[in-house]
């Protein structure tokens, strides 16, 4: 790969994300020579670390079967960390100078990554600092990478949109959503645009409705604290359903570039239709997992959750993307935890045969489904004939592509996030105008739940979600193809 030349500064470089997911992806990039002598992380958080206890935490996070230490040692050379409490304005000084020598020591020429890998509501006092403590360079790039919640509502997400934007101009903003460096998310662009049997059916003239599930089999683990003051509305829909949402609506764009894409998708959300409190009574269910057989708790009995917690850890919803080609087609939504499995799929389902000309033969529904995870897949549904002497059908499902080995075969999403940014491409990232407008439909529904005497059902621990979910579906005389 071509050779990138970058400083990275970690904020939060003693946290979760940080060794679980950002460590391991620069070695991943190391490896693959993508950083190589001239890159340098300093990593600073609070606690008062030395260089050396910090390269021995890298050197574990990056650490696993088919690592050698050899790699592992000369990677973790290039890491430094600067105890660093945010709000304290001597401390960037500190990092100034350490950032310089690092800078003249690598040959890096002025290229800073800033990533935020802590509370977004430092964001805008690390912004302010980096500009006012001159920790931006004027020789190479400074790009900002921030990580989700970008707000709780639109208010909120503003507020911050605006405290970072002072300091920061938007094309150097890179907001992360894990899920658009996911392969088979970006194989939808792949499937769809490049193959004129789909593209030329993708639209309401021939789709019948779409159904996107994201399912989570754990419950809420030790993220108590920050799920019960945001909810599966907020944590998941709002980024990741929405942004596959307008990757599957989009138009077209003139070309396979940031900025064509990124007005397409921005279209796309913008035509969301946002609801009335009865639209959303009518269109949306929200739920909690409560106790179940095997003993495992409920989530008003989960640590550090209230007794009487309102927030709801399922939702599920029929969305609408008002566009040209998407008006009508009704977009089923869904996620939750404590599912029966761990998957991430998407099921496009087609219109029938305007005449079944087969009399009593049965015709099946021409699906599409690709599946993100825990294995890429894509299935194409279609009716054959049986074999044999009299004319009959089945439906059969051709095998369009299967990633045997997600670890060895896929790059870990950050690992391909980290890149884009290093060459300073925004295309999987999100931009500012489709938070806004993601922000604004789901406050419409956060609004009326707050707000009206909405049920908020139990589910079972290793169901699919209430029965609400399901009558959703029914009452348009549809039913969910994934079932469990
Ligand atoms: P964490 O609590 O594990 O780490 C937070 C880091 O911030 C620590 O290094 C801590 O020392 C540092 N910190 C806190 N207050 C500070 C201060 N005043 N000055 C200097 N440093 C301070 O959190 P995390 O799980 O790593 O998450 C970081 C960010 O990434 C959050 O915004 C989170 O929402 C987001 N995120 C995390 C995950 C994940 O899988 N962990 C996934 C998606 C998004």
């Amino acid at each position: 790969g071509t050779r990138q030349q970058a400083l990275f500064i970690i904020f939060g470089g003693t946290g979760d994300l940080a060794k679980r997911k950002l460590y391991p992806s620069l070695f991943e990039l190391y490896k693959k020579g993508f950083l190589k002598e001239n890159f340098a992380v300093i990593g600073t958080a609070r606690r008062p670390w030395t260089d050396e206890y910090f390269q021995d935490v890298v050197r574990k996070a990056v650490t696993d079967a088919d690592t050698s230490k050899e790699d592992a040692d000369e990677f973790a050379q290039h890491f430094y960390y600067q105890s660093h409490n945010v709000n304290d304005t001597e401390h960037y000084v500190t990092l100034r100078k350490l950032a310089q020598r690092l800078d003249q020591k690598y040959s890096i020429g002025g290229n800073r990554l800033f990533y935020l890998a802590m509370s977004p509501r430092f964001f805008g006092t690390i912004a302010e600092h980096l500009k006012s403590q001159n920790i931006v360079t004027d020789n190479g790039y400074n790009r900002l990478i921030i990580e989700k919640p970008f707000g709780h509502d639109l208010a909120s997400a503003k507020d911050l949109n605006n405290s970072i934007g002072r300091y920061f101009a938007e094309d150097s903003v890179f907001r992360i959503d894990h899920y658009l460096g996911k392969e088979m998310i970006q194989n939808i662009a792949a499937v769809r645009f490049g193959n004129n049997l789909f593209r030329s059916l993708w639209n309401n003239r021939y789709i019948d409705n779409i159904q996107i599930t994201l399912s989570e089999a754990l419950g809420v683990e030790e993220r108590a604290g920050y799920y019960e003051t945001a909810g599966a509305l907020r944590d998941m829909v709002q980024n990741h359903i929405l942004q596959i949402v307008s990757l599957l609506t989009m138009n077209m764009p003139a070309s396979f570039t940031e900025s064509d894409i990124r007005r397409e998708k921005i279209y796309a959300l913008k035509a969301l239709q946002v609801y009335s409190p009865e639209q959303v009574e009518k269109n949306f269910v929200r739920a909690q997992y409560g106790e179940s057989s095997a003993g495992l708790k409920g989530y008003r009995q989960e640590e550090q959750i209230a007794d009487d917690s309102k927030t709801e850890t399922f939702v599920a919803g029929k969305v609408f993307v008002n566009s040209e080609n998407f008006s009508g087609v009704p977009i089923y939504i869904r996620t939750g935890k404590r599912l029966s499995k761990k998957t991430t799929r998407i099921d496009i389902v087609f219109k029938d045969v305007p005449k079944n000309i087969f009399g009593s033969e049965r015709l099946g529904k021409n699906i599409l489904t690709i599946i993100v995870e825990p294995k890429g897949e894509i299935y194409l549904q279609m009716n054959v004939k049986k074999i044999g002497q009299n004319f009959g059908l089945k439906v059969q499902k051709l095998d369009l592509l299967q990633v045997e080995d997600n670890s060895v075969q896929i790059p870990e999403a950050y690992e391909k996030l980290i890149l884009d940014v290093l060459r300073g491409d925004a295309t999987n990232f999100t931009h500012w105008e489709e938070v806004a407008y993601s922000w604004k439909f789901v406050d419409a529904i956060r609004n009326a739940w707050d707000n009206q005497q909405i049920p908020l059902p139990e589910y079972a621990s290793g169901s699919m979600g209430p029965q609400e979910a399901d009558d959703l579906l029914a009452r348009d005389d549809h039913h969910w193809i994934f079932t469990s």
